[in-house]
């Protein structure tokens, strides 16, 4: 049941991908407004999206079965990257603003890419999602993504921060929970899947509400998650880490 909730839960971004874009081509055409090399470029777009939908059931699938993780050296920038293509319309429609932030000398991390894009997405979704429920203004609705070195322990930390009306403390006891969730089509799996997997990788997932200088309001919440810089064994089986350091390019 969770591996079935959690696949469903994580295809939801490609697929409505690929339903915008094929129905941006079809009334292009019957606009007559097209050229075929006007559809290369979204058609592209489609199968790319179409291809991350598969990827996702594979590397899911083996996670919640716990078989062994694909991991290889990624750098974080490319991971934002990468994962920016999938939420990237969710934002638009939302009318919401993205900003990063790379702190300099944040190294290449050994992990399992598709996984750590899908925690990057979800995360991303749901403040976006969150800053449209609480009725924020749309010009000033804004998610950062901050990536930084943590000193203790050694690790790399992304946090996704938002500027919504932050967690009820009812909200915020469940958050982790499968099957919690507040919204009326939400699956409630997005937070615990994207735990387990952190987890996995030898790390945390925090989420936390946002004050004002004053301490007196909530100004909006941060999800935020490490990964340490030395790989961690994969937490809950005996994949022993091959002797490897990240490639030189790094
Ligand atoms: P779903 O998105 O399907 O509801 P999740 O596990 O991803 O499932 O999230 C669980 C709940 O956590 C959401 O329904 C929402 O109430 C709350 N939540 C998650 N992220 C935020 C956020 N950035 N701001 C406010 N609430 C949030």
């Amino acid at each position: 049941g969770e591996m079935a909730s959690s696949v469903a839960h994580e295809l939801n971004q490609p697929l409505t991908a690929i339903t915008n874009y094929c129905n941006g081509m079809l009334s292009r055409i019957e606009r007559g407004q097209v050229s075929l090399q006007d559809l290369v470029a979204p058609l592209q777009k489609t199968a790319k999206q179409a291809e991350r939908a598969a990827q996702i059931i594979q590397r899911v699938r083996a996670f919640v079965k716990r078989s062994a993780p694909n991991r290889s050296w990624a750098h974080p920038a490319d991971l934002v990257h990468e994962a920016y293509e999938l939420f990237e319309i969710e934002l638009r429609k939302r009318k919401v603003r993205f900003r990063t932030y790379f702190a300099p000398n944040v190294p290449q991390l050994y992990l399992d890419p598709i996984l750590i894009e899908q925690v990057i997405v979800n995360l991303v979704k749901n403040a976006a999602e969150a800053l449209e429920t609480a009725g924020v203004e749309e010009s000033v609705r804004s998610v950062a993504l901050q990536v930084r070195l943590s000193a203790e322990p050694s690790s790399v930390e992304f946090a996704v921060i938002d500027n919504g009306h932050g967690l009820a403390p009812e909200v915020e006891r469940h958050l982790f929970d499968a099957f919690f969730s507040t919204k009326q089509e939400g699956m409630g799996i997005g937070l615990n899947l994207c735990r387990s997997i952190i987890e996995a990788h030898g790390g945390k997932l925090i989420a936390q509400n946002r004050y004002n200088e004053t301490r007196e309001r909530v100004v909006g919440c941060s999800f935020s998650f490490s990964l340490p810089i030395q790989p961690a064994v994969w937490s809950d089986s005996t994949h022993a880490l091959p002797p490897q350091s990240p490639p030189p390019s790094a």
